[in-house]
């Protein structure tokens, strides 16, 4: 059974100051509103309504904790982080995006990963890129190929191959791993949660050793393609604008 199948609801996070400050490693989920970052969260833990999207564009602006761990104490957090990429959104609300979400993705000493929901069908978008551009070379990143079930066979592969060639630019030699996706066709949910589970396997043992928290590993996750095509503290200061 997965850790993650323990998921469930910890906080919610509208300010900084209001971030837990216990020392457990969390895991990022960003990505474009739309992109099924929502369903991906729901079905990689089994959880028919953990996260759920705003249908108000923009409107939900908080970070969202879910613990994970078995018995009462969490070991770990999932942070659903706001989607971006609103058109409609007002000049405030990505004010807010910036404040708190990019802060939060810059910054945070305890993040041990980002998974970043990205539509199969659109591949990584301009701001997709500038999200990228926040996080810590070093982070860990697993990119989503959503929705994979609306491509054919041929398109999913070309998909795949394309993201993995933008991420390879937009983050060379960083510890990257592409998944084809698809919350529909339950494709690639064993492999997200390997991926998941290894980074959180990876600061349990970095805490071991020194007992000092973040392990930062910069070794490299090659992507695989099977036969199926299933499956396969920096800061914004460089001037570099959140996506929003
Ligand atoms: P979020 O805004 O990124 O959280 O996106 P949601 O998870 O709310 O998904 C946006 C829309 O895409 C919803 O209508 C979902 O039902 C749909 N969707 C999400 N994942 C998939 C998928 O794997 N396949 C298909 N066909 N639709 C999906």
């Amino acid at each position: 059974m997965s850790v993650l199948f323990t998921a469930r609801f910890h906080t919610t996070v509208a300010q900084t100051r209001q971030l837990p400050r216990v020392d457990l490693p969390e895991i990022a989920f960003a990505g474009r509103s739309n992109a099924g970052k929502s369903s991906a969260i729901n079905v990689l833990c089994q959880r028919r309504r953990l996260a759920f999207s705003s249908r108000t564009p923009g409107r939900t602006q908080a970070l969202n904790f879910f613990a994970i761990g078995p018995g009462e104490e969490p070991s770990a957090f999932l942070v659903d982080t706001p989607g971006y990429g609103y058109a409609a959104a007002p000049q405030a609300v990505r004010g807010a995006w910036d404040a708190l979400a990019g802060r939060y993705l810059g910054q945070r000493a305890a993040l041990r990963g980002v998974v970043l929901t990205v539509d199969s069908r659109r591949l990584v978008t301009e701001l997709d890129r500038k999200l990228l551009g926040w996080l810590a070379p070093t982070l860990p990143v697993l990119v989503l190929l959503t929705k994979s079930d609306k491509l054919g066979y041929a398109e999913r592969m070309a998909a795949y191959r394309a993201a993995i060639a933008q991420l390879e630019e937009l983050r060379p030699g960083a510890d990257l791993s592409v998944i084809l996706f698809s919350v529909t066709d339950r494709v690639g949910l064993e492999q997200a949660r390997a991926v998941i589970e290894g980074w959180l396997a990876r600061a349990r043992q970095g805490r071991a050793h020194d007992g000092s928290g973040p392990a930062v590993h910069q070794g490299r996750v090659v992507p695989t393609a099977t036969e199926e095509p299933a499956d396969t503290e920096n800061s914004p200061a460089d001037g570099t604008e959140a996506p929003r």
